[in-house]
């Protein structure tokens, strides 16, 4: 394992070629692997005035619900861990089950 900063990455025609360290040293490589930092993109449900968790996410209960009333959140919007399709999707369904109820519960 090198834990010495990387420099540049070197390659032709948008193929990683090498990797060159800040003390001159290179790596052939031909791939590799990164990591990113995921934050919260849309600021939709703050300026809604959604309560918000540590990584900006509408915090939300199992069913979507926000503390604003009739305002329910699902998928990314309410990130509280891994950003995956299926937990949005299945987020999705939760949330779109909390608005039936609570429309069917409303009294008109
Ligand atoms: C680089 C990357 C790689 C990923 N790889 C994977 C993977 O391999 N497998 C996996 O399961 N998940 C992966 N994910 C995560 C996955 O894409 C998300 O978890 C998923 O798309 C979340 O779905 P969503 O509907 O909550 O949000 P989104 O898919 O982001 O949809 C939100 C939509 O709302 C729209 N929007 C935003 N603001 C407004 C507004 N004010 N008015 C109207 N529309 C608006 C946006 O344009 C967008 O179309 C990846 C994410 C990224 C960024």
């Amino acid at each position: 394992m090198r834990e010495e900063k990387i420099a540049r990455l070197h390659g032709t025609d948008g193929k990683l070629e090498k990797i060159i360290f800040e003390d001159g040293h290179e790596i052939s490589r031909t791939g590799g692997f990164v990591t990113t930092e995921l934050y919260q993109g849309n600021q939709f449900g703050a300026s809604l005035g959604c309560a918000l968790n540590e990584n900006d996410g509408i915090i939300v209960d199992t069913l979507g619900k926000t503390n604003i009333n009739g305002v329910f959140a699902a998928g990314d919007t309410s990130f509280s861990g891994p950003s995956q399709l299926i937990i949005a999707a299945s987020e999705g369904v939760r949330a779109a089950a909390g608005v039936n109820s609570e429309l069917t519960m409303e009294e008109f």
